[in-house]
């Protein structure tokens, strides 16, 4: 963001506006936690701010302070529209293409609103007037952090702004471990601690929360677990039949792709999910080193996200999928194996 448009920015948020702030479709920590911080500092501002989130969340996310402000727009469609289409500004965290805010799309489409996008997945598409985009960045709520103090008030980063800012840097990092990680975001987590973000509490209610069935529906996942060596790849799955078994509930399933690429040598790991009542498969994609999920993910699963970390999914049945991507990892040879 250019000096100008900061200052633009500045001018536009000197007087009360009516804000609307947008997470992305099953939002994650980071998507909650940037959505969350910068509606308290609106809110300091003095601004008529309101978090419209797509759609629901998982229950660890449930105690961030005001999580319970945000507007749910697949159960409060007409209120949410209404606004929409009245809001001055509308900031889009966590995402950078506005068919991720799924249903939300058309309203927001729609709306008469200048775009702010912060913003932090590659290839951004261009609906914002004002774009903070960069894809080194750790987390949107490390960008969230930068952007109140480009506009000179990091000063007013209170308790509540520094709770979800360390909680979206946290799970965004894996708690500050992934590539992404850098100086900077630990001199930023280490001043959210300063101004009231306590890390060990934040740490507990987003990670020890599990239920019991939690725990069994990661056994199945990790019985489930395929390796393919000469690939150094490894991919779990996991059917609605056993989604069902242990009660899955929102959420059940984050991280776990992640256990197939702690696996000695592996640096690519998917883990493919059923999800009957949409008819598709929830895929998730992770790597290490240069091979691109991004880039995997758009070509064949309708999805993208980061180099190391991509979302997508697909229209054919659990096995058929699989059997898909068993047999497109080939063509990948030469990134893959040793
Ligand atoms: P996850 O596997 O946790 O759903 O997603 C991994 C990362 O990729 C997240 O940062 C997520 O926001 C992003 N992502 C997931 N699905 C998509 C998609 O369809 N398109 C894009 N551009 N990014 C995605
Ligand atoms: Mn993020």
């Amino acid at each position: 963001m250019t000096a100008k448009e900061i200052s633009e920015l500045k001018t536009l948020l000197s007087a009360p506006k009516s804000i609307i702030i947008v997470p992305h479709k099953n939002p994650d920590g980071d998507a909650i936690g940037s959505t969350l911080a910068l509606y308290h500092y609106l809110l300091l501002n003095d601004h008529n701010a309101k978090v419209i989130a797509p759609n629901d969340y998982p229950g660890f996310l449930k105690w961030m302070p005001n999580e319970s402000d945000i507007l749910h727009y697949d159960t409060s469609k007409d209120e949410a529209d209404t606004l929409i289409s009245d809001a001055d500004l509308i900031f889009t965290l966590d995402f950078n293409a506005l068919f991720r805010a799924g249903d939300m799309v058309h309203s927001l489409k729609d709306a008469n609103a200048t775009y702010v996008m912060i913003d932090h997945h590659q290839q951004p598409d261009d609906y914002a007037k004002f774009v903070y985009s960069d894809v080194d960045m750790s987390s949107t709520c490390e960008m969230v952090y930068n952007f109140i103090d480009m506009l000179g008030d990091s000063d007013k980063i209170n308790s509540d702004i520094a709770t979800c800012l360390y909680a979206g840097i946290m799970t965004d990092t894996g708690s500050f471990r992934f590539p992404s990680t850098s100086n900077k975001t630990h001199h930023i987590v280490a001043s959210l601690i300063e101004k009231g973000a306590n890390n060990a509490q934040i740490h507990n209610s987003i990670y020890d929360n599990n239920s019991y069935e939690r725990l069994q529906l990661l056994g199945c996942a990790l019985k489930n677990l395929k390796v393919i060596p000469e690939l150094r790849t490894a991919y779990i799955t996991l059917s609605q039949e056993e989604l069902d078994t242990y009660n899955f509930q929102k959420g059940d399933t984050e991280g776990v792709v992640n256990y197939g690429l702690s696996l000695k040598g592996i640096i690519f790991a998917a883990i493919f999910i059923e999800n009957r009542q949409e008819d598709i498969v929830k895929i998730s994609l992770r790597s290490k080193g240069d091979f691109s999920v991004n880039e995997f993910s758009r070509a064949h699963f309708n999805g993208g996200g980061h180099t190391n970390a991509a979302g997508g999914r697909s229209d054919l049945s659990l096995q058929d999928t699989v059997e898909k991507f068993i047999s497109i990892l080939p063509n990948y040879k030469n990134a893959l194996s040793l």
